[in-house]
């Protein structure tokens, strides 16, 4: 019986051992399983938070260097013209150059054979364009010239006096052809006569030339017929005013001065009186 029962206890110790072997080993599985499960779910994480971050950069890399535009370029003739670079100060009676202006602040001087009249002086940044529209006309066979440029506060005093003289003395009727010192875009010098500050230049080619491809250049007839009663100024198909490329052709399309363009673009008339001295054109 002992040893039966010895017997019975071995086989039951055995039994056992089995047991906690077998547990052992589902333990083991069990814990080998979950830290794979573990493993597959930490990598797929990981994956997406790649992604996600992959795809961060990308945006923040679109956000933080956004594609630069640069001034639109254009070519006329040999030279390349900045179609963005504009000079929209307003000078005119209601708004004269302040007192403390700085007459001839930016002026080049123009070649003798750009001109025919006394005057040589243009502002520096507006001559590329001018240049080149006269070269391009010259091309067409049109000899247009500039006749008068920039003048000086003295320049403008003297041509004003002879016209008082001229009108009998009558100052408010010589300022519809002849702006008063510091009122005049000649003072400033955007703008230029062409050829001759006379009505006759209207029958001119150079004056259909000036109509066709002037806004290519920048400029604009600024004292267009029946605007009196805005520019202040009679009709003077021989003063054009540079503008820039861009306005002058939105200036020409909506039909209008630049007194009511200035006001539709909400500018301040006299805001920039020293900005944008020069462009970058060659
Ligand atoms: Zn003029």
């Amino acid at each position: 019986m002992n040893s039966n029962r010895k017997a019975a206890i071995k086989k039951r110790r055995i039994f056992l051992s089995l047991c906690a072997l077998v547990l052992v080993l589902a333990v083991a599985v069990i814990a080998l399983s979950v830290t794979v499960i573990m493993n597959a779910i930490k990598d797929k994480d990981t994956a997406k938070q790649n992604n996600l971050s992959s795809v961060n950069e990308v945006s923040s890399q679109e956000t933080s260097t956004p594609e630069k535009k640069g001034p639109e370029m254009v070519q006329r003739g040999e030279y390349t013209l900045n179609a963005d670079y504009s000079r929209l100060l307003l000078v005119n009676a209601e708004y004269p150059l302040p007192e403390d202006y700085k007459y001839g602040w930016n002026l080049t001087k123009i070649e003798a054979k750009y001109h025919n009249g006394q005057l040589d002086q243009i502002d520096a940044g507006i001559w590329p364009y001018m240049r080149a529209m006269v070269e391009a006309a010259w091309k067409d066979g049109v000899d247009l010239k500039v006749w008068s440029p920039y003048r000086s506060y003295a320049t403008q005093k003297m041509l004003f006096e002879n016209r008082v003289k001229k009108e009998g003395g009558d100052e408010v009727k010589a300022a519809t052809a002849v702006a008063r010192p510091g009122t005049s875009e000649h003072n400033t010098g955007l703008c230029a006569d062409f050829n001759m500050a006379s009505s006759k230049f209207e029958g001119t080619e150079m004056f259909k030339w000036m109509c066709e491809n002037a806004e290519d250049y920048g400029f604009i007839l600024r004292y267009p017929k029946d605007s009196i009663d805005i520019t202040g100024v009679m009709y003077e198909s021989w003063h054009w005013r540079f503008v820039g490329i861009n306005c002058a052709k939105e200036i020409n399309n909506l039909n209008i001065t630049l007194e009511e363009y200035i006001k539709l673009k909400g500018l301040e008339p006299q805001g920039g009186i020293y900005d944008n001295a020069t462009a970058d054109v060659n």
